[in-house]
């Protein structure tokens, strides 16, 4: 049982904790934190936390876990106002999508030795953000992957632990660089093309009516383009060097294919798109 949570960025993440621990009965009083009155005074009619302080220094006051819930690039900035206000025994944890970069923020202000802070990301969400799109269940049978380090104490990994598994996720720990690989694959590649495939065809739609044509498949490919910019830029920021040898390694692919469609190798095409199918199927199947 949590008794004060503080949530500094009450959006899709932080505010889907906060119902989720809400609705399992798990927590006492949650202390939503961001940047101004508008989101949080919607977040407490909402019922998502109990109050709100746009001073993030205030906000941790007497707070068991933190929990930043911020855009990457704001994340140095949530840890350098709360560093010396945290209460006694508090533990801080995170939910962004890219853990090189915050783990290196939070050595940067917490020092090194931080035993307190545990690097989290939760492998759920949506395209939509925001308070108004959060919701309880968002987690439910989800994995949140935590990449502790050397430093980070058991007992705070138990408790971020124990967190997240009370609003309805499996937890499962990784090593920092390795969770940055697997995302940039799984999940930043397919933002990215998503988000280039849709700005390319804007351009074409200039001078033809491409949109009005596009039907289920355009629509399931590109969902993921209604994400927020502000947080896929700072992903593509975050995790440059590997999200750029994956968009590497994609060209090249998309040059084969290339070839194959320029030498009408009808063969070929068939085992990319065979292979391609198996794949997902086998994927969907799991
Ligand atoms: P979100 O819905 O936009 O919520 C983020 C909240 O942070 C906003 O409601 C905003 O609240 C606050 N905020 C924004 N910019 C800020 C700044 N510069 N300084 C302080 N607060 C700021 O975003 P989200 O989807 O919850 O994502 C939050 C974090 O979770 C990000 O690090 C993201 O990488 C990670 N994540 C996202 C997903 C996903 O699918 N969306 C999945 C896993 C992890 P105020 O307006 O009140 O300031």
């Amino acid at each position: 049982m949590i008794k004060r949570l503080c949530i500094i960025g009450v959006g899709l993440i932080g505010g889907s904790l906060a119902r989720a621990l809400r609705a399992a009965g798990q927590v006492r009083e949650i202390v939503g934190a961001g940047r101004s009155a508008e989101n949080l005074q919607q977040a407490v009619a909402l019922g998502v936390i109990d109050r709100y302080e746009t001073d993030f220094a205030r906000a941790v006051e007497g707070a068991d876990m933190v929990l930043a819930a911020v855009p990457l690039g704001a994340m140095e900035g949530v840890f350098a106002a709360i560093a010396d206000h945290l209460a006694d025994g508090a533990v801080v944890t995170d939910a962004g999508s890219a853990k090189g970069s915050v783990i290196a923020s939070a050595q940067r202000v917490f020092g090194a030795a931080a035993d307190f802070f545990v690097p989290g990301h939760p492998i759920a969400g949506t395209e939509r953000s925001g308070v108004t799109a959060s919701f309880a269940e968002l987690y439910q049978g989800r994995r949140v992957i935590l990449t502790p380090l050397p430093e980070t104490a058991a007992t705070a990994i138990a408790r971020v632990r124990a967190m997240w598994e009370a609003a309805g996720a499996r937890v499962v720990e990784m090593e920092p660089v390795h969770h940055d690989e697997v995302l940039a694959a799984t999940s930043h590649l397919p933002h990215v093309l998503a988000f280039t495939l849709v700005e390319s065809l804007a351009r074409l739609q200039d001078k033809r009516e491409i949109f009005e044509y596009a039907a289920g498949g355009f629509r399931d490919f590109t969902r993921i383009a209604s994400s927020d910019p502000v947080m896929w830029r700072d992903i593509c920021l975050a995790n440059s060097t590997v999200i750029q040898a994956m968009i590497e390694r994609f060209i090249g692919d998309l040059q084969a294919l290339d070839r194959a469609v320029e030498a009408r190798d009808g063969e070929r095409l068939l085992q990319i798109f065979g292979d391609a199918k198996a794949a997902r199927d086998r994927f969907v199947e799991k």
